[in-house]
């Protein structure tokens, strides 16, 4: 029996789905070993159980919620997809302001008319059991952990510094040539892409454990932001996790 395969999206730009289409090649060898039987953006099949299911984008409304719990209790294995879904992602930014004034901003009169909530992770709401970080996801972790899955393997985890990996990488440090980079305290598994092409990590996989806030703050300010521009910058991808 080939394991059931599922996809859905939550609140998201989409892409990390759209990201897997990108490298159909890969997708297509591991397909043959799985029944895919949700994936909205390819194919319209259904089914009530899963093995294994991949969860895109953060929970927003009461609706997400009830939601994820259904899907929860329908499959084996969840894995949260993208930054959305593994920590709150860049929605949510929308947590360090006022809910009142959110609604407001994007549904004017209306407001009442759609429930919301701050935005959270899916491990906020049910158990996640893997996760693939990035913004978008990163292509290469997805297919490690989905050929680990299939093959009934642990998929790796990441808990160090994008440093790490740009040393390896033996990249010049961006701190050291004045750039305001979030290596420091960001999780590694994507090879340092940003960095060893010049640009600054923006923390888009989220924060490795246990990271240390106030020296990753201090580092900034000496950079020359000032503190609010600095917890800004950690709170682009993370404010889930960095308070106001
Ligand atoms: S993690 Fe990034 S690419 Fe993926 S759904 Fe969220 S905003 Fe889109
Ligand atoms: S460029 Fe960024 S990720 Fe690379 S070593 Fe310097 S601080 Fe760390
Ligand atoms: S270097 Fe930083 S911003 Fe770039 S992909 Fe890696 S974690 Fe994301």
């Amino acid at each position: 029996m080939k394991p059931k395969v599922a996809f859905f999206d939550f609140t998201g730009c989409e892409g990390c789905q759209l990201n897997k289409l990108n490298f159909e090649n890969e997708l297509l060898d591991l397909l043959a070993h799985v029944d895919l039987v949700e994936f909205r953006e390819a194919m319209d099949e259904t089914s009530d159980e899963y093995d294994i299911t991949f969860v895109e984008g953060s929970i927003t409304t009461p609706a997400c919620v009830e939601r994820i719990h259904d899907i929860r209790r329908r499959t084996k294995v969840l894995v949260a997809l993208g930054a959305c879904a593994v920590n709150g992602g860049i929605n949510a930014m929308k947590n360090i302001q006022p809910i009142d004034a959110v609604r407001e901003a994007v549904y004017g009169k209306d407001k009442y008319r759609f429930a919301t909530l701050p935005a959270m992770p899916v491990s906020a709401i049910v158990a996640v059991d893997h996760e693939v970080r990035g913004c978008p996801m990163s292509q290469p972790d997805f297919l490690q952990l989905f050929k680990a899955l299939v093959m009934g393997k642990k998929p790796p985890t990441y808990n160090y510094a994008v440093c790490v990996e740009c040393k390896l990488s033996e990249n010049e440090c961006l701190l050291t040539k004045g750039q305001v980079c979030l290596g420091p305290v960001t999780r590694a598994g994507c090879e340092a892409i940003c960095p060893g092409v010049g640009q600054a990590c923006i923390g888009c996989r989220g924060f490795i454990e246990d990271m240390n806030q106030e020296a990753m703050l201090n580092i900034l300010t000496e950079k020359g932001l000032s503190v609010d521009e600095a917890r800004k910058r950690l709170q682009l991808f993370n404010a889930y996790e960095v308070a106001v």
